[in-house]
């Protein structure tokens, strides 16, 4: 982008939209992941007609054009295409409306999922989608990778909620797609397409979602175990029995011994492995199920359960799944994260094939995450070297193998991005690729949204 196309975009946004000091531009060059891109020009619109004054400038001189919500995407989705424009949504950041008779709430792209959470929770509301990132992405870039996080085990995930989007296409055009009724089935289902789109086919300014009245208790309970095998199984073994609860997550030997040695976290002696359980439900009910899971996990192999229904409680235990983390980084000064996800049966066989493989790469593989959805975030670590993704890519293709070999997938809620691009056509065969790729050619007929992203150049 050179000095007269950046004069011209000031003219037509105006100076406060339009940002291109170096500090503005550096901020705008990463996100999660340890990738960026510097762009010519940062534009912070305020409305939708911004969004799309921008867009159709863009598409008129094949300017690359990049969404960006929080930046905390875990593959590169937001890294701008050097030279181009990053679209920063922050200060698209308000609620628009909450319908408590309707079950719906519209929002700006911008806001913060736990902002609008706390909010909807005062009304006495739930917007279920809970990555870890809540309190730091927005809600724009959780349709945009269609977030799971905790409660996707009984709730769902970020598709399962939206209703509605505003958007604007490449060349400037306002699009609705759905509405707020919970129920449509007229013509193809574009919403559900532009969720998880990475910002590749449009870009959302206006979102409507679906809400469910507030569950009246929630209880967590946590194990701990002796080995990551006892903790996988149990967490397994728990659905299987037909328990139900809101979130399963889990943590293997080398990640729970990384919190413990560096945190306050306290767990008892000869604990290798952790599995947190939370349920809700009505009064009365999710402690009853609380207190039946906990006596089935202390039948089974678990060291000790410990049970809390008071918010400040849960909160001190749910620390220690926030804590990952930093506790990995500190142990490594390499960490590449995958986020793979397989049928729940074949998890115990996954941690297995990732023990293999570390032994096989000679490196380290620390894993935790959704288990109750079959989904684990593989850290691989390592020390440092010039250039980690490359060293480390035979050991992140053998893990997308065995992944692949027992039915899963190479993402379950992080999207492909930059990172995952070259993988893509591991999963995804020669037909269904090509209809992805005339998806996008019919949005973006000029390829300026997000280019480079999900597919390889
Ligand atoms: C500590 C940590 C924990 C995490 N835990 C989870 C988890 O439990 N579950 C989970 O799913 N993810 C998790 N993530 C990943 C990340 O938070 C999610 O992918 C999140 O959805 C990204 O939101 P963001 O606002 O940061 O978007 P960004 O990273 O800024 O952008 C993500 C993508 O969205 C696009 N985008 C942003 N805004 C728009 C828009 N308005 N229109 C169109 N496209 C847009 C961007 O172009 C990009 O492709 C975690 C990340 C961190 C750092």
């Amino acid at each position: 982008m050179n000095r007269e196309a950046i004069r011209k975009l000031r003219k037509l946004l105006g100076p406060d939209s339009v940002r291109e000091a170096p500090e503005d531009l550096v901020l705008a060059s990463y996100d999660g992941t340890d990738l960026s891109g510097v762009p010519a020009v940062v534009v912070r619109p305020e409305t939708t007609e911004e969004v799309s004054r921008t867009l159709k400038f863009a598409c008129e001189h094949a300017i690359p054009v990049t969404p960006r919500g929080a930046a905390s995407g875990l593959t590169g989705g937001s890294v701008p295409s050097p030279g181009g424009i990053s679209l920063d949504f922050e200060r698209m950041n308000r609620i628009i409306s909450i319908s408590r008779e309707d079950a719906v709430a519209v929002a700006q792209p911008g806001i913060l999922v736990g902002d609008l959470q706390r909010e909807l929770a005062g009304r006495g509301l739930f917007y279920p989608p809970d990555p870890s990132s809540a309190s730091f992405s927005t809600l724009g870039g959780n349709v945009a990778e269609c977030a799971g996080g905790l409660r996707a085990l009984k709730y769902g995930v970020t598709r399962d909620y939206v209703l509605a989007i505003e958007a604007v296409l490449a060349d400037g055009t306002v699009i609705h797609t759905g509405s707020a009724a919970h129920k449509s089935v007229a013509g193809y289902d574009l919403t559900r397409l532009l969720v998880g789109s990475e910002g590749t086919l449009a870009v959302f300014t206006e979102i409507t979602v679906r809400l469910l009245p507030l569950p009246q208790e929630v209880v967590l309970v946590v194990a701990y175990f002796d080995s990551t095998e006892a903790g996988a199984g149990a967490a397994v073994a728990l659905l299987r029995e037909g328990f139900f609860p809101r979130a399963v997550e889990f943590m293997d030997e080398l990640t729970m011994s990384s919190v413990l040695s560096s945190s306050d976290a306290q767990a008892p002696r000869g604990t290798r492995s952790c599995v947190l359980v939370e349920t809700d439900g009505p009064e009365g009910c999710a402690v009853r199920e609380a207190r039946e899971m906990a006596a089935f996990l202390e039948r089974g192999s678990a060291l000790e359960t410990r049970l809390a229904s008071d918010p400040r409680e849960r909160e001190v235990l749910w620390d220690i799944r926030r804590q990952i983390s930093p506790a990995i980084h500190n142990i490594s000064e390499v960490k590449l994260s995958e986020d793979v996800c397989v049928p729940r049966s074949k998890i115990v066989e996954l941690l297995r094939r990732l023990r293999e493989i570390a032994q096989r790469h000679g490196v380290r593989i620390a894993s935790y995450g959704h288990i109750g959805d079959g989904n684990l975030h593989v850290n691989i670590l390592d020390e440092k070297s010039p250039d980690p993704r490359e060293k480390l890519a035979g050991v992140v293709s053998d893990i997308f193998g065995a992944t692949l070999e027992l039915g899963g997938t190479i993402s379950g809620e992080h999207g492909i991005g930059l990172t995952k691009r070259d993988y893509l056509d591991r999963e995804a065969g020669p037909a269904e690729l090509a209809l992805m790729k005339k998806i996008k050619g019919v949005f973006d007929p000029t390829g300026i949204l997000n280019p480079g992203k999900i597919f390889k150049k």
